[in-house]
């Protein structure tokens, strides 16, 4: 990068903080994306020609056609498993099962996210995963789960809170429980349509069938030792208060998947 470059970049940074620290409200959004940490999203009210035409000559630099970082320009690059814009190639790689990383001092690892061909989506708050770590037990049993899912070709499972990078209170969770311990998940139902969003078990879109085969895919991995839904005509779910529209999965904490699961 030439000097002159970079003293634009940061002087555009500036520009871009002040506006940021004053923003305007604005409330044109219809569109959901994947993005990653480090990644930059620049309101339009913000996308002066100047800053399009050194980001266009940056994203050419690279070999990448500008119009796929422009929303809605038909050109962005579509998440195989939502439906989403994302900003940056998918990799082409089948990746087969799931890495488990190496534990913290609490022995907690992180979900993957966005994870291509998983057979599971990421959503939950706080959002990038910050509340999907748990016990290595947790990530096997999604990991083997969503192998069978996908397999059966089946619309991607939602998983949702595990808990925070270190353990401990996950507020509304109970403090002491598995969301505490990183040894349990909350699965979404499935909803008629598909789409990777929440559903209520009282709402026309839920699918109680779909969402029976999913709760009964994940117990199959013979790593599950409670399940709390508020659908009791599910066989084998407990019933516990605030679960109408998640499943929570306690998982047993020495669960290994087996070898070719
Ligand atoms: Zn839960």
């Amino acid at each position: 990068m030439s000097h002159r470059r970079s003293k634009g970049l940061h002087e555009l940074a500036d520009e871009i903080a002040k506006l940021i620290d004053d923003p305007e409200p604005v409330s044109d959004d219809s569109t959901l994306a994947h993005v990653t940490p480090g990644e930059m999203v620049i309101p339009a009210a913000f996308l002066t020609p100047e800053l399009i035409a050194l980001l266009s000559a940056e994203a050419r630099r690279h070999g990448v056609d500008p119009a796929r970082f422009f929303v809605g320009s038909g050109r962005n690059s579509i998440n195989p498993f939502t439906g989403q814009p994302e900003f940056f190639d998918p990799t082409e790689e089948e990746i087969e099962g799931i890495t488990v990383t190496t534990p913290h001092e609490k022995g907690l690892v992180q979900l993957p996210q966005n994870f291509p061909n998983s057979g599971f989506y990421n959503y939950g708050t706080p959002v990038n995963g910050a509340g999907q770590y748990g016990a290595p037990a947790v990530m096997e049993v999604i990991g083997a789960a969503g192998k069978q899912w996908q397999q059966g070709g089946n619309a991607p499972m939602g998983v949702g809170n595990i808990s925070l990078e270190h353990g401990g209170p996950f507020p509304p969770h109970s403090e002491t429980g598995d969301h505490a311990r990183g040894t349990g998940f909350d699965m979404r139902p499935i909803r008629k349509d598909r789409r990777p969003v929440g559903v209520d078990i009282t709402s026309p879109e839920y699918d109680r069938d779909a969402t029976q085969h999913e709760i009964e895919t994940v117990r199959a991995t013979e790593g599950v030792e409670k399940v709390f839904f508020n659908d009791t005509s599910i066989p084998g779910v407990e019933r516990l208060d605030k679960h109408d529209n998640h499943i929570h999965f306690a998982i047993k904490p020495k669960y290994r998947r087996p070898p070719g699961r």
